[in-house]
């Protein structure tokens, strides 16, 4: 089995990854693991975030890294929050003081306009030097409401309404969300990438 580091401490990550990546004979460990130092995400773009996650694991562990990072973008608001996404409210922000200032910040926007996608990158670096990393990409269009609905997911689910579905995504089951969801495209782009021979 091939070893790989997964640059988060994030326990529901590690198990997605894993068995999703079992299938292709790779072994993932988190990088607490390895005590890999936390690093500063101080780029503006997701990919950006990704690689300087992936990069960090690497060069401390010597594997090959794979590191995620995802958010929700709003027309309304030119993308924001963005790469902020989980520190909207501040340093020591929750979900529901992320979802209370979005709302807040929506309130005087007409329903049509409040129109958004939740984006995520997961990128694979075969060392910290790799000069072509894998990159794949996944984007999950819906609209943000004012009231919450559902209590699946996580995050900014119970706001993310999905029009051709007529639910939010925190009513979805989980199996449901990463059918669709924007992880979800990323994570199937990625088996597909590391099946090929010419990839790795
Ligand atoms: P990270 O990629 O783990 O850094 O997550 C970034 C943030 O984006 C999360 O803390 C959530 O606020 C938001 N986010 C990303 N994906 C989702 C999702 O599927 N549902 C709800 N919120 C999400």
């Amino acid at each position: 089995m091939k070893k790989l580091v997964l640059a988060s401490g994030n326990q529901a990550k590690l198990r997605e990854l894993s068995s999703l990546l079992k299938a292709l004979d790779y072994q993932l460990y988190p990088q607490a693991d390895f005590d890999v130092p936390e690093v500063s995400e101080t780029g503006t773009t997701f990919v950006e975030n990704a690689i300087i996650k992936a990069r960090n694991a690497a060069r401390h562990t010597g594997l090959t890294a794979l590191a995620d990072d995802s958010g929700i973008l709003v027309d309304a608001l030119d993308g924001a929050p963005g790469v902020c996404s989980a520190r909207f409210a501040g340093a020591h922000a929750t979900d529901d003081s992320n979802n209370a200032l979005l709302v807040e910040k929506l309130r005087a926007i007409p329903a049509e306009q409040r129109t958004a996608r939740y984006h995520a990158v997961i990128v694979y670096m075969r060392h910290a030097g790799d000069p072509s990393p894998i990159i794949c990409e996944g984007s999950w269009k819906g609209m943000i409401q004012l009231e919450p609905m559902g209590k699946g997911g996580f995050g900014y689910d119970a706001y993310f309404y999905l029009p051709d579905l007529g639910c939010t995504s925190a009513e979805l089951s989980a199996k449901e969300k990463n059918k669709i969801s924007h992880r979800g495209q990323a994570l199937r782009q990625l088996r597909d990438r590391l099946a090929s021979p010419h990839t790795t």
